[in-house]
């Protein structure tokens, strides 16, 4: 097998597919699979297909749009907010829009209407976590620009937190989507079909905490990794670590702890500490970072510590491996989110399906 590797074990993420479109049906919750974590990966989105999936959400409109070239034909959501300049692209390949500015969403509607198709659009509502979305206190008045436009199916709310800032999906912020919404239904006199209510971090209210009337959740991080980074927890129930690099030992012998000589910055800029712990015995992977976010990292072999990497190797201390290891050998590690997603989008990174 080639090394550096992702192992990608798609029969459990299929099967974390199904089993959260079975929780949210019990809450009668429609589940958006995101697959963008595995940057555009045609067998990882059919593995959600396979779960159940009927709804696939990516943030590139280039992975849409290659999905759509190999035969998927479920609902197409683009999750970042459409860019000016693909518009166009947006209208022919899209069937809904996260939306927050006036200004994309009379383009879309221009396009639409020009083609004589509708686009579904989700304006999004930020609650506190200050990435995309109208602030609730400006959206009656947005709502009004555009609810008469053509071609646009406005489909309802939505909002995301739990990731720029970092803010914690709650009862009370996510209940803000249904109150907003029924205000809107209100003063318009219109039905919005959907709620979305957010992403992986707000499974953790689906057991009971969720508020009534959210019936979308767009969820990637749950399904491919069975992880929540936001609330720092392995969800229950799911198969966790479906993504595993396996990189090969270039070098390992017993060296110094501290480099000799007058040190600069290394590489990326950074003036490196260096604890004294005497002679240690030290393995080089090939693999680095511009594959890989190192910090997003887990050996999976025990007493192996990982204390380094340049571009292009990856620095470990193996003095207490569990295993005697040499050139040659193979290292596995569990990665995050960050970690899985760079590899998945390194060219220089093979990649093994487990089916
Ligand atoms: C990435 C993304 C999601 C999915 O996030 P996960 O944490 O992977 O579940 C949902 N909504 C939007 C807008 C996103 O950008």
């Amino acid at each position: 097998m080639k090394t550096p590797a992702v192992y990608i074990n798609l029969e459990h993420i299929k099967e974390n597919a199904s089993r959260l479109i079975d929780r949210c049906n019990k809450r009668g919750i429609k589940l958006t699979g995101v697959v963008k974590g595995a940057a555009g990966d045609v067998r990882v989105a059919r593995a959600f297909v396979q779960g159940g999936i009927r709804s696939i959400g990516d943030s590139r409109l280039r992975n849409i749009i290659k999905f759509r070239q190999e035969g998927f034909n479920e609902e197409m959501v683009l999750l970042r907010l459409p860019q000016l300049s693909d518009i166009e692209r947006v209208v022919k390949y899209v069937d809904i829009c996260l939306v927050s500015e006036l200004v994309t969403i009379k383009a879309l509607s221009r396009e639409a209407h020009k083609n004589r198709k509708k686009m579904g659009i989700i304006l999004m509502v930020d609650v506190g976590d200050l990435r995309e979305g109208v602030l609730p206190e400006d959206l009656l008045d947005f709502t009004a620009e555009i609810i008469d436009l053509p071609g646009i199916v406005f489909k309802g709310l939505g909002t995301n937190v739990g990731c720029y800032g970092g803010v914690l999906p709650t009862r009370e912020n996510t209940e803000i989507l249904v109150e907003l919404t029924k205000k809107i239904e209100n003063k318009f006199d219109l039905k919005l079909p959907l709620i979305s209510g957010g992403n992986t971090a707000t499974t953790i209210l689906l057991d009971d905490e969720l508020p009534e009337g959210i019936n979308n959740l767009r969820v990637g991080e749950a399904i491919l990794q069975g992880t929540d980074i936001t609330n720092q927890r392995l969800i229950e129930g799911l198969n966790h670590h479906n993504f595993v690099l396996k990189a090969s030992i270039i070098e390992i012998k017993e060296k110094p702890s501290v480099p000799k000589g007058v040190t600069g910055h290394d590489a990326f800029g950074k003036k490196p500490r260096f604890e004294d712990k005497g002679i240690r015995k030290r393995a080089i992977l090939a693999a680095g970072r511009q594959d890989v976010k190192v910090d997003g990292l887990t050996p999976l072999l025990a007493g192996v510590e990982i204390i380094g990497a340049s571009s292009d190797h990856l620095l470990l201390d193996v003095t207490d491996s569990a295993e005697k290891l040499k050139v040659g050998d193979k290292l596995a590690f569990n990665l995050d989110y960050g970690a899985m997603l760079a590899l998945m989008t390194s060219e220089y990174v093979h990649k093994h399906y487990i089916h």
